[in-house]
């Protein structure tokens, strides 16, 4: 597998572990993010190549941090519980993307507490995985568990994730594909070790940029924990994600975290802006969630399609690696303006397919 194909990140890895050890096919992978500075495995990806191995019990070389080159040979998808931390703020939602296929269709219900960053910048927020993630999975007959014990922020990380998720015999597939119409905004902002202004600062310039369009955001709930509750994180972070409820189906996720010279307006502005943007597109998958469910469209039993508001280059990077490991099951059309529709002729794994390095034709 060459790490170095469209992005050239962490996403071709993730994708390939997955893949391997739900396939039990091996895999050799070179140039692992060489496109990135500095290249190689870093903690985070380190973490989800140790997490992969302990739940396919696989063989692996090449773990040392900064490798660009891998090879991981599974054996047996177990399942049961896993404890992993990530060492530092590396993201733990990061380490799930590349587990929650595999525990699927691993022999047991699989429960897995993560430690490390739980709101990081450039991966899915926690909240984006509970409340945009896990709901479409869920469509898809995979029905995750997913409690957020306490949030970690860059730089000390120390946050604590647990999943769970009973093994399926097949996934269902998935057809998001028509926006008529949006029903409600919802969303969560919180903060840690912060002064207890900053939720609702963000939330009402968030309400006051929605409203200039005609929409309200009753139900945000606000999370403001200090030293105290047990939800607080070692290093001060704060943040907002808002998700869009569409008719007939859907949830779109936009979110913004808080840094250091940014302001509470700021950030309720970006979030704002950002969940506008997605509306403006009218395609019920975001692009985020887009790339995040191409392998389990891989992995389903029939057709799957969704409409997206753009094709990224990280929906690239997975369809090249679902392809690898099957054969050609995707389809693209992009139309003029940005959306692309994204259709899938499922494989219909299995548990009873694994060891063979094909599923059966569509
Ligand atoms: P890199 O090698 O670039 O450091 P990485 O392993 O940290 O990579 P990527 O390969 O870039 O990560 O993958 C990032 C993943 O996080 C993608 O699945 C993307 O959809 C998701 N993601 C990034 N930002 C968000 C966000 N704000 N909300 C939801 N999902 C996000």
């Amino acid at each position: 597998m060459d790490g170095a194909y469209g992005e050239g990140g962490g996403q071709i890895l993730r994708m390939s572990l997955a893949l391997s050890a739900l396939t039990g096919a091996p895999v050799h992978l070179r140039n692992i993010r060489v496109k990135r500075s500095p290249p190689g495995l870093r903690a985070q990806h380190r973490t989800a190549v140790e997490a992969m191995t302990r739940l396919s019990d696989a063989s692996v070389k090449g773990l040392e941090l900064g490798s660009t080159e891998l090879e991981f040979t599974p054996r047996q998808l177990k399942g049961g519980r896993l404890a992993l931390d990530t060492g530092t703020a590396g993201s733990t939602t990061l380490v799930l993307q590349s587990l929650l296929p595999a525990m699927a269709f691993s022999e047991k219900r699989t429960e897995v507490q993560i430690t490390g960053g739980t709101n990081n910048p450039l991966a899915p927020p926690i909240d984006y995985v509970q409340r945009v993630l896990a709901p479409s999975l869920a469509k898809m007959g995979l029905q995750v568990k997913i409690d957020l014990v306490r949030r970690g922020f860059y730089p000390r990380g120390g946050g604590v994730v647990r999943a769970a998720l009973d093994p399926v015999e097949t996934v269902q597939p998935i057809q998001l594909t028509r926006f008529e119409e949006l029903t409600c905004v919802s969303g969560i902002a919180y903060s840690s070790r912060l002064p207890k202004h900053i939720v609702p600062r963000m939330v009402r310039r968030a309400r006051e940029i929605l409203r200039l369009a005609d929409l309200e955001a009753d139900d945000i709930d606000m999370e403001v924990a200090d030293q105290g509750s047990p939800r607080c994180a070692l290093s001060p972070g704060c943040g907002i994600l808002l998700t869009g409820t569409i008719i007939p189906e859907g949830v779109l996720g936009a979110d913004s975290l808080g840094e250091l010279g940014k302001s509470a307006e700021r950030v309720g502005e970006e979030v704002a802006e950002g969940l506008l943007r997605l509306i403006g597109q009218k395609a019920p998958v975001d692009t985020y969630l887009g790339d995040q469910l191409i392998i389990y469209m891989a992995l389903a039993d029939g057709r799957s399609t969704i409409r997206v508001g753009g094709l990224t280059p990280h929906m690239e990077s997975c369809i090249y690696v679902c392809e690898r490991f099957f054969r050609r099951i995707f389809t693209l059309t992009t139309e003029r303006g940005g959306p692309a529709t994204i259709t899938c002729e499922g494989t219909g794994f299995s548990v009873e397919e694994r060891g063979s390095r094909r599923s059966r034709p569509p």
